[in-house]
């Protein structure tokens, strides 16, 4: 078994880079669309990129449908990209099934939101462990060898002793035991990088921290990368070191987790923020008025708005944003945060004639708990 604590290699080592990743998806023709000869398509990821570096946490945060996990199943080539670069240590990669897939999926693993599904409920936690083994080459030579590297999976991900464990049926364990051997499978690749697909949003509330605390725990000890997909903007800030948000296909904010949370700079990652449930703030959503708080629905992908594509629902829409796309602007705060906003450009800003995003007309949500200060 090559699972290895620490790798010699270096924290904050580049291992996955995504660059102007896009991904469409053709909708199917209506009959008048043939005499048209057009061909819709879904816009569900545009220009994407960001670096995932080892024994660091990257967090992906947006609502459903703004097209993170589309980026997941890019990065693990699941699905083909439109356009963009995927580079694993700055080479790029584009493989579609058989040996390099392989090979290249024994590098990056995903998880997937599911513990109830991702596991076949005719097998066995053994067959499910031994098979990830297997396929990726970490089985040992013979039966004892095999055996040590199951019961080191197990016990790395706290489900131990691994007797108890190891000849269960997945309907034998808990929702978070479940997910437990599904990150334990993951492992039997001895990935670099690890994609985790909402890990917790389909668990009991009461076990989510301990899942993230042993990702966390497998980030320093196993030096790994992680995408940490969510919609909860406030486990980012507990478990992630950087955050990025995306909203409609696009990545409207970005920066290290502490900045992006506790001072928001773009509209839409200010709504998300005073959507998030916390007790402590119940009060101050209440008085927030709904021109604050953003109006109406996600925008549909198959005709997004132009120019910035949160116009429609922003408060503080300039005539600009319907028209030019505005590009990552520097927010001026903790160095590396950015927004895609025009309120950050200051020539828009005095030729609009609006206040800056520092405007004091501009509320910034009250500050955002952890998990578990907000339990
Ligand atoms: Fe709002 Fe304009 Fe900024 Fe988009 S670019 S978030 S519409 S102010």
């Amino acid at each position: 078994m090559t699972l290895s604590e620490s790798p010699a290699a270096p924290v904050g080592e580049v291992v996955l880079e995504a660059d102007g990743l896009t991904k469409h998806f053709p909708v199917r023709r209506k009959l008048s669309d043939i005499f048209t000869r057009k061909r819709a398509v879904v816009h569900a990821v545009d220009d994407v990129s960001f670096t995932l570096r080892r024994g660091r946490v990257t967090a992906l945060v947006g609502e459903s449908g703004s097209g993170k996990s589309t980026v997941a199943r890019l990065l693990t080539q699941l699905y083909p990209r439109t356009s963009g670069d995927i580079r694993l240590h700055g080479e790029t990669t584009r493989v579609r099934g058989g040996r390099r897939f392989r090979e290249y999926v024994s590098r990056v693993q995903l998880i997937f939101q599911d513990p109830f599904g991702s596991l076949n409920p005719v097998h066995t936690v053994r067959y499910h462990l031994t098979r990830a083994l297997k396929i990726h080459g970490n089985a040992g030579t013979n039966d004892e060898e095999l055996e040590v590297a199951l019961a080191g999976l197990l016990t790395r991900v706290a489900l131990t002793p691994p007797e108890r464990y190891i000849d269960k049926f997945p309907h034998e364990l808990s929702g978070g035991q479940r997910q437990r051997v599904a990150i334990a499978r993951a492992l039997g690749a001895d990935p670099e990088a690890l994609l985790a697909d909402e890990p917790v949003s389909m668990l009991d509330v009461s076990i989510r921290l301990g899942i993230l605390n042993l990702l966390r725990d497998l980030k320093e000890r196993l030096n790994l990368a992680i995408l940490y997909i969510t919609h909860d903007i406030a486990s980012a800030r507990y478990f992630a070191d950087e955050t990025l948000v995306m909203y409609a296909g696009r990545m409207v904010e970005g920066g290290d987790s502490e900045s992006v949370t506790q001072n928001p700079a773009h509209p839409y990652t200010r709504l998300l923020i005073d959507s998030a449930p916390d007790p402590d703030r119940i009060a101050g959503i209440a008085e927030a008025s709904t021109k604050d708080r953003g109006n109406g629905e996600p925008p549909s992908l198959i005709r997004p708005p132009s120019g910035c594509r949160f116009h429609p629902r922003c408060p503080h829409a300039m005539p600009r944003c319907s028209v030019d796309l505005p590009p990552r602007l520097d927010v001026g705060g903790e160095p590396g945060h950015w927004a895609a906003c025009w309120l950050y450009d200051a020539q828009t800003v005095a030729k609009e004639g609006v206040g800056s995003a520092a405007d004091p007309s501009i509320p910034t949500p009250p500050a955002l708990h952890a998990p578990e200060e907000a339990r």
